[in-house]
């Protein structure tokens, strides 16, 4: 068995193999080559703590496995991400654990790729200012990931409490961009793309803010019970995910199922946008979401690519089991 660490992750793997790795799994989901079991997240009751597992198996990419993990909002304060996981990858011809993985960069990157493939297939061509709702862990790396795909000129965010808007400023800065922190209003008024990247649980970002031609791609809401947008915004949209199954159940589209303003029929995976079984952006004018929960075999994608790349590099360890 492969035992590869957090810190050999982060030196293997980069945002364009991962873009390639998860776009490539959200094709095949839409070919039905590859399915995510369903999701196990529960409250512990210990440590305010969100565990679960997320698991699927990819038939074109051969990736059998499971990511174990969840949410502590105490960790930062201990000096670890509040976000705990690691991955398995078992071989599946035997079911032998293949590779132990860690799962925390991972995660990030993997969803920074998440929300940069609906930016690339679905925003518009003269997008040029970025909005960003939110500023913990994971929001640097999905900037990073989205100033890749359209010529931004401008970077403009919102987070609750204003003082970690450092964080979006510095990468701003590296990316050689202006940065603005406004009110919620005025980002909606400016920005071209929205990327919401909390752990809200009320709409953040109401649709009457928002510019005809916007793509949002929401990120936040991976648990029943969260939100960041308001549901007639979600109505008002043009709907796309990662996976549907996930998307009204945990992702940002359950409340606007529940409230019945939208048919699941009416919501089209990523994946057949990449594959161009449906056309994506139909006008310039439309509002197109990305609902992305984050699915399990995201997780597997990017730990099948990191395997591969640190055993050529000699950076796996190799442990009997
Ligand atoms: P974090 O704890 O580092 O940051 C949380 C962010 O949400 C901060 O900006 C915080 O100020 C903000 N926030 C908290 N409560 C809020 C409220 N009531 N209203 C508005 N803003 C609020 O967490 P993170 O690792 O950056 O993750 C952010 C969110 O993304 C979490 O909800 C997490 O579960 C989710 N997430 C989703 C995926 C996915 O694949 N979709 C992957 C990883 C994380």
């Amino acid at each position: 068995m492969l035992v590869i660490s957090e810190e050999t992750c982060q030196q293997v793997i980069g945002r364009a193999d991962a873009f390639s790795a998860v776009e490539g799994v959200f094709a095949a989901m839409s070919n039905g080559d590859a399915y995510n079991f369903p999701v196990i997240r529960e409250a512990i009751g210990h440590a305010d703590a969100l565990y679960g597992f997320k698991s699927g198996f990819d038939r074109a990419g051969m990736a059998l496995g499971v990511k174990s993990g969840g949410y502590w909002p105490g960790n930062m304060a201990k000096g670890l991400t509040n976000h705990q996981s690691t991955i398995f990858l078992f071989d599946p011809d035997t079911g032998k654990l293949k590779a132990l993985v860690g799962g925390n960069y991972l995660t990030a990157v993997r969803t920074a790729a998440s929300s940069s493939i609906s930016i690339n297939h679905l925003a518009r061509r003269d997008a040029r200012v970025i909005g960003m709702v939110g500023a913990g862990h994971q929001a640097t790396f999905q900037l990073r990931a989205a100033a890749e795909q359209r010529n931004f000129e401008k970077v403009v965010a919102w987070n609750i409490d204003p003082a970690m808007l450092s964080g979006l400023a510095d990468v701003a800065e590296d990316l050689g961009l202006p940065f603005e922190a406004v009110e919620r209003k005025q980002l909606g008024e400016q920005a071209d793309v929205i990327i919401t990247i909390t752990s809200a649980h009320e709409p953040l970002m109401m649709k009457d803010w928002i510019k005809p031609g916007t793509h949002i791609a929401c990120m936040g809401t991976d648990t029943k019970g969260k939100q960041e947008v308001d549901p007639a915004l979600v109505a008002a949209a043009t709907v796309f995910t990662d996976e549907i199954a996930q998307s009204i159940t945990i992702g940002e589209i359950q409340h606007a199922i529940a409230e019945g303003l939208i048919d699941q029929s009416a919501i089209t995976p990523i994946g057949d946008v990449i594959n161009k079984k449906y056309p994506g952006r139909s006008s310039d004018d439309e509002i197109t979401l990305f609902d992305g929960t984050g699915v399990g075999l995201q997780d597997l994608a990017v730990a099948s690519v990191v395997v591969k790349l640190a055993q050529e590099q000699g950076k796996a360890t190799e442990v009997d089991f």
